[in-house]
């Protein structure tokens, strides 16, 4: 038996010289190795071996089982190697072709302007808030202090899905929303960015476009707060040295209302064509949140004070980047995209 198990091991080293794919090798393996293969049927010989040879011939049966495992290992080594070798021999790299140009996209001007402002407000001490945009008359109007009869109503021609719901017309919604949210916390000191939708459609007005409002309530909010916070947020979008203006205006939800004007952009103060030669360029509406409109978030106005200011991303981003047709931004034109 010792014999035996000798000669399947030379046998098996014979597969080392042999030209075997790796098919023939594993068919190789069952046959020597396999639960039926020829080292099992000379172990089931052990039985007549007598008790003393039993382990030494037992031993040198695992010792012979490794040692076949590691032909085969080696073997199939041997075998992968040159099949690689073989494969490599063959493949010729061209390396002067030119590479696969990778065609990266860029991000859009107006999320662009959107994630600049939230920068801006966020290192302000502002948190986003977000809200939906198909809203209930409630929210969009009346606690905005627009009731159904109200004139103003008419600025802003909108898209109604039934005489109650519609798709919101400007991100104020959002202020009511977060006001009931808080439930009299304070302070609150927020900017929703967001969609909004009107029924306009020339060079400077499209059905949809993007406004980032602001809200903030506290304690003695005054109207130099909401000054500094705007001035701030101008210099920090068109520069240091930007000066801004505000001009008595009229907006259901402030009281009193102000338009915030920026020194143009285009030729700093003296006059141009952009600003109609008054040297300012509108933009954004704001104004002390009007006290019905805290009453309806649950705030009492006696209380506290609050300032609101609601601007269009897409005329900060034409001012920013000086861009002169807010259709551009809806054409998917990569020529005009490829610029930011
Ligand atoms: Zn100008």
């Amino acid at each position: 038996m010792k014999l035996q198990l000798e000669d399947i091991k030379k046998k098996t080293e014979k597969i080392l010289e042999e030209n075997f794919n790796l098919d023939e090798l594993n068919e190789m393996k069952v046959k020597i190795l396999g639960k039926k293969g020829e080292l099992t049927n000379i172990l089931k010989e052990m039985g007549k071996v007598s008790a003393e040879e039993r382990p030494i011939i037992g031993q040198l049966a695992n010792k012979i089982r490794d040692d076949l495992n590691d032909i085969f290992t080696q073997k199939y080594q041997e075998i992968k190697n040159k099949e690689l070798e073989e494969k490599l021999s063959k493949e010729t790299i061209d390396v002067t072709l030119p590479g696969k140009e990778i065609k990266k996209g860029s991000i859009h001007p107006v999320t662009k302007t959107i994630m600049e402002i939230e920068e801006i407000f966020i290192g302000l001490g502002f948190e986003i808030a977000e809200g939906p945009e198909i809203e209930t008359d409630f929210y969009n109007f009346e606690a905005l202090n627009l009731p159904k009869d109200h004139p103003a109503r008419d600025m802003q021609d909108s898209f109604y899905i039934t005489p109650d719901v519609l798709l919101r017309t400007h991100t104020s919604p959002v202020q009511v929303r977060t006001m009931l949210e808080k439930k009299q916390d304070l302070p609150v000191k927020i900017i929703c960015p967001g969609k909004v939708y009107r029924r306009d459609d020339d060079a400077t007005h499209s059905p949809m476009f993007h406004q980032v409002e602001g809200l903030v309530i506290d304690k003695n909010i005054r109207m130099s707060d909401l000054k500094g916070v705007l001035l701030a947020f101008a210099r920090e979008m068109f520069g240091p040295d930007q000066k801004i203006r505000l001009r008595p205006s009229f907006f259901p939800f402030t009281e009193p209302s102000a338009e915030v004007d920026i020194a143009c952009v285009m030729c700093g103060g003296k006059g141009c064509r952009t600003c109609k030669q008054t040297g300012w360029l509108e933009i954004l509406g704001s104004g002390m949140v009007h006290p019905n409109v805290l009453r309806y978030g649950g705030y009492d106005p006696e209380e506290v004070t609050a300032f609101a200011f609601g601007m269009g991303v897409e005329r900060i981003a034409m001012l920013k980047y000086g861009i002169n047709d807010l259709r551009l931004f809806y054409e998917n034109d990569v020529r005009f995209l490829n610029q930011f």
